[in-house]
């Protein structure tokens, strides 16, 4: 069971490319202090690996390199997901969360992965974005747009605690 989990989480791993900032980026920048949990804390959550190796990875396989880094993020925006080109992705998190908040982000930005990598979403030129078959802006309202709606819904059907986790 155990070796089952590490397999996985290998795996896991092969296709999340992982870079923490080393370098403050100023003199005067404290360090915060929920710095105390690390990028591959945030990702060994059991319900995010399974979401990757069953829906994002799913058949027929369409590989996905997924980069994930604490993002320079305005404070209101909780994590960011960009996708560079066909099957290349890059989710940037806010670094003022607690370690479950930041999973649950997570999570969220996944599904846009998700949205993204299946064709359900696209960033269309001049301000348009497809979303199945209609077009939208993305001046639209976030609680409005139907892609955020959809990935609201599915993490919280989706995300779930680790145990060991519980008391961030
Ligand atoms: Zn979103």
């Amino acid at each position: 069971m155990r070796k089952h989990l590490l397999l996985i989480l290998g795996l896991f791993v092969f296709f999340l490319h992982l870079v923490e900032e080393t370098k403050p980026a100023q003199n005067n920048y404290t360090i915060p202090t929920f710095k105390r949990f690390t990028l591959n804390d945030v990702l060994s959550n059991e319900s995010i690996v399974e979401f990757v190796q069953d829906s994002i990875l799913k058949p027929p396989y369409k590989s996905a390199y997924i980069d994930v880094k604490w993002g320079p993020l305005h404070p209101r925006i909780l994590g960011l997901t960009t996708k560079v080109k066909d099957g290349v992705f890059f989710i940037q998190l806010n670094r003022g969360l607690s370690l479950k908040a930041t999973q649950k982000v997570l999570m969220h930005e996944l599904i846009h992965v998700y949205q993204f990598h299946y064709n359900l979403l696209e960033d269309l030129p001049n301000g348009n974005v497809r979303w199945k078959d209609s077009v939208y802006t993305w001046s639209m309202a976030w609680k409005d747009r139907p892609w955020e709606i959809h990935a609201e819904a599915w993490s919280t059907k989706l995300f779930k605690t680790d145990s060991l986790y519980l008391e961030n």
